[in-house]
């Protein structure tokens, strides 16, 4: 599956994950899905209530509320995204473990150098591990 990212996005986005920097950032990522393609069209910033740098929990109640708006929209939950404010941008082996829908693209925002990456992994259950398949990024400009 390839990822599709509008450039505003995109820089909301890494804006946002350094502003909660040095605590990680997390939120939820809708769209629409065409042709192996997921387009992302709204990004939901939702408050981690670790309020922590190495963890991270979506606040329930928020999450609700999103996927709420996202009906309303006609959009579809596509995945989430977090943060890692000082490791590199794979899933951890704690990322691995909480990442259980087999759809949903998981989006990290590497902050561990001086130029922030971003990158997408979906997971699937293999020999009952978790084995995680990076995805393609398309950042689309304006
Ligand atoms: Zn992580």
């Amino acid at each position: 599956m390839k990822i599709s990212i509008p450039q505003i996005l995109y820089d909301q986005l890494i804006d946002y994950c350094r502003q909660q920097f040095p605590l990680k950032a997390c939120g939820l990522l809708a769209g629409k899905q065409s042709d192996g393609v997921k387009h992302i069209l709204k990004i939901y910033y939702v408050e981690n209530r670790d309020k922590s740098r190495r963890y991270f929990t979506i606040d329930p109640k928020e999450q609700i509320q999103a996927v709420m708006d996202m009906n309303q929209k006609g959009l579809s939950p596509l995945g989430t995204f977090h943060s890692h404010p000082d490791k590199p941008a794979e899933l951890s082996e704690g990322d691995l473990k909480m990442s259980m829908d087999k759809r949903a693209s998981y989006v990290i925002v590497s902050l561990a150098e001086r130029l922030p990456t971003l990158r997408s992994f979906q997971v699937s259950m293999s020999d009952g591990k978790a084995v995680a398949a990076e995805e393609e990024v398309e950042i689309k400009p304006l």
